[in-house]
């Protein structure tokens, strides 16, 4: 392909992978006049991540919660250029991107390169599945919209299936045991909404499905939620056996075939026993797993070398042993929990950190032309009044390179449990505040409401809930 040069040669061209949480907020707040900007992301949109459990049983409709990136970055200053396309390996130290085309649709050239003088790697992070055989051919994730789509069609299929003319006993069992794997707050939030959408839908739309519906959330550790305090983890799962989920605690899933889960569970008595648990639906939910193309990067750099669980960033956000590549986010490692939150704060750290390093860069170039003035100037005064003008420039420029490093700032973690019931932990509400039930709910709604991307993605969740609520949800299968 031929080379194109940069917009603006005089400017730095500053490469972001991904449209997530880390690296929309970067864009968010970045001056894009300040460099060339070049997004290359597979998915042309933002999408705001802790409502997508509620897409799964559709009491929000997808599109609702999807922000085109189009739509956004046209109200930048300067244009950005945005490529629909997954970065497939960094080359770090030829300071090329590789990008390929992986949609349906492509043209005679699917695959090219990005060269880059400033990087920021914001592509999150994979399904983990640890290597358990059968995972990937017949679980579920909850990850992107797709997946929320495919697990909405899913729960449907295994109803309308349970209830076919002359179904067994034992087979219309397996199909309405919905299985979750993974009781972190993905797999609770999902087992939460499925079982609102049952009590509060499905069994009046299909009342044939009514005894045999059943919830299992699937954990290995001891409890559920453990990043939260003991109490709430107390308040979920009595709520879960209120809404009569089941939680298996203490059970690791080893196995997966495309009728049962095989699971090691651990008795009372420190016993283990085996057993195969069938299901209709399997909802996989352990967590993040590194993407190829930072392994690979990890790979490249010396620095590296002990990184596990992502790239190691310094208090900057610098990977370290680089000068010029960021990371954010999921794929980053900065003794953070992999959050929204956190992402969405480095992002806008990188934000403010570019923007004051074009602004010192600017500010150098004018004193260094002002020194050149004063060397020239015909007299003392004119000499004197560009001295004032240097001395208030070095004043400037010391207060704009007068950037900490990035610390993050807990707003507190909130999760929702099913039957208008919410977790909370917030910590700017006296010292360490937990809470739970109807309140926290009212307080989710709202929080999570006032922190989707734009006001027309407000409106739209808010009318889908109304919806939801007024009509009941949306049980065909597409
Ligand atoms: P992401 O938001 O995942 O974005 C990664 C981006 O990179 C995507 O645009 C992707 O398409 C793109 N990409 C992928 N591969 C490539 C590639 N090779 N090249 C270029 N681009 C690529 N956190 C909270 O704080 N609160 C919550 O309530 C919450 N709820 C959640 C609910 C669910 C169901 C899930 C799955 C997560 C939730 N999280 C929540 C976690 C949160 O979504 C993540 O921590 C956050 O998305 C991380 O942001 P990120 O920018 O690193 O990655
Ligand atoms: P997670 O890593 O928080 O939890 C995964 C759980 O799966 C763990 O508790 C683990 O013990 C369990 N597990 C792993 N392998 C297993 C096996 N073989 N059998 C049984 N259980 C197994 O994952 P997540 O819930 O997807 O969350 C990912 C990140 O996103 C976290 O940082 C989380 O805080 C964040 N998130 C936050 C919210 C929220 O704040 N409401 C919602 C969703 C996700």
């Amino acid at each position: 392909p031929e080379d194109q040069p940069p917009p603006d040669p005089t400017k730095k061209t500053l490469v972001i992978l991904g449209t997530g949480w880390g690296s929309v907020s970067l864009l968010k707040k970045l001056d894009t006049e300040n460099y060339n900007v070049v997004v290359v992301s597979p998915r042309n949109y933002f999408l705001f991540t802790p409502l997508l459990p509620s897409c799964t049983t559709g009491t929000v409709e997808h599109r609702s919660i999807m922000e085109p990136i189009r739509n956004f970055l046209r109200h930048k200053k300067a244009s950005v250029k945005y490529y629909e396309a997954e970065a497939t390996k960094i080359d770090y130290e030829k300071k090329i991107v590789h990008i390929s085309d992986d949609s349906e649709i492509k043209g005679d050239i699917s695959s090219t390169e990005v060269p880059f003088d400033m990087l920021v790697v914001g592509v999150g992070a994979e399904n983990a599945t640890f290597g358990i055989p059968g995972v990937r051919e017949h679980g579920l994730f909850l990850k992107e919209v797709g997946d929320a789509q495919r697990i909405r069609n899913r729960i449907m299929d295994c109803c309308e299936t349970a209830t076919f003319k002359d179904q067994n006993d034992d087979e219309i069992k397996r199909l309405l045991h919905m299985v979750v794997v993974g009781g972190g707050p993905t797999g609770v939030e999902f087992a939460g909404e499925l079982q609102d959408f049952f009590h509060s839908d499905l069994k009046k739309w299909i009342p044939d499905i009514t005894e045999n519906f059943k919830v299992t959330l699937v954990e290995a550790l001891p409890n559920v939620l453990p990043m939260f305090s003991k109490q709430l983890i107390e308040y979920t799962e009595q709520t879960f056996k209120e809404e009569t989920i089941t939680i298996r605690t203490k059970t690791m899933v080893k196995k997966v075939t495309d009728k049962y889960i095989e699971a090691e569970s651990t008795g009372p008595d420190g016993k283990k026993i085996l057993e195969q648990i069938p299901y209709g639906l399997l909802v996989w939910a352990t967590g993040n797993a590194l993407r190829p193309v930072v392994k690979d990067l990890m790979s490249q750099i010396p620095a590296q070398k002990d990184a596990r669980r992502g790239l190691n960033v310094n208090e900057y956000l610098v990977v370290k042993g680089t000068e010029n590549v960021w990371a954010v986010g999921d794929c980053a490692v900065a003794n953070y929990a992999p959050t929204a939150q956190v992402a969405a704060q480095e992002g806008a750290f990188l934000a403010r950190m570019f923007n004051q390093m074009a602004k010192t860069q600017e500010i150098e170039q004018q004193l260094s032309e002002l020194s050149v003035a004063q060397e020239k100037a015909p007299n003392k005064d004119a000499r004197d009044q560009v001295f004032t003008e240097i001395k208030e420039l070095q004043k400037r420029l010391r207060r704009v390179k007068q950037m900490g490093p990035f610390e993050y700032s807990h707003q507190g973690s909130l999760a929702y449990i099913g039957s208008e019931k919410a977790v909370a932990d917030i910590s700017w509400l006296s010292g360490n505040f937990a809470t739970g039930g109807t309140l926290t709910y009212f307080f989710w709604r709202s929080a999570y409401l006032s922190m989707c991307f734009s006001t027309r993605n407000r409106i739209l969740v808010l009318m889908d809930w109304v919806k939801s609520k007024v009509f009941g949800r949306d049980v065909s299968r597409v």
